[in-house]
């Protein structure tokens, strides 16, 4: 007797659901791509479509070629799903935090302005009406050094939501936004520019 067969049947299940509603929505895809894009997706409770496959070490993102082009795997899927090719400024960024989520309704299309923007309105709300600034401030965790580090990885990952970045430095989201909207660590500002 052989029970080796069909080990994989929950997931082809899952796959079979998430390549009709690629079907319904997109007509203008690559389908070998788009089969094995689909084939590398299972599906989390959170709703996140997950890859699978081949995930970026250090970026966290998963990676495939999409039309003969190595992209992320997240990129990969929202250029399927919309049919347009984006030049490369333009991010596909996460709504959902989920580096290995390729759901394109967990996604978004933004420039870095937009990312910037949506940051600086986000974290408008000064409470610290102490007087102190930085590290001045008793309890605060971060180092002059941190907020530059925080700013730089900022500009430098526009995908890189401020909770991403708050677990990296084990403070709250707010805080990041406060950070990154020049409300807190003013002073610091001048040292970010060379
Ligand atoms: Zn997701």
């Amino acid at each position: 007797m052989r029970h080796t067969k069909n080990n994989h049947k929950p997931k082809k299940f899952i796959n079979s659901k998430i390549t009709n509603a690629l079907m319904n929505n997109f007509d203008g895809m690559i389908p070998n791509d788009a089969m094995r894009l689909v084939s590398h997706v299972t599906l989390a409770d959170s709703g996140c479509w997950e890859w699978d496959a081949y995930i970026m070490a250090k970026a966290g993102y998963g990676q495939c070629s999409y039309g003969g082009v190595v992209m992320t795997a997240h990129r990969a899927m929202l250029t399927m799903w919309h049919g347009v090719w984006m030049p490369p400024h333009i991010d596909a960024c996460h709504k959902c935090d989920n580096r290995k989520c390729i759901n394109p309704n967990h996604m978004f299309w933004g420039t870095r302005k937009e990312n910037v923007q949506d940051m600086v309105s986000k974290g408008r709300h000064n409470k610290n009406g102490s007087g102190l600034h930085g590290s001045e401030i008793p309890n605060s965790k971060l180092k002059e050094s941190d907020v530059i580090e925080i700013r730089r990885l900022h500009s430098d990952n526009p995908c890189m939501t401020r909770t991403e970045i708050a677990k990296r430095f084990l403070v709250s989201r707010y805080t990041i936004g406060l950070i990154l909207s020049g409300q807190s660590w003013k002073h610091t500002l001048q040292k970010d520019t060379p």
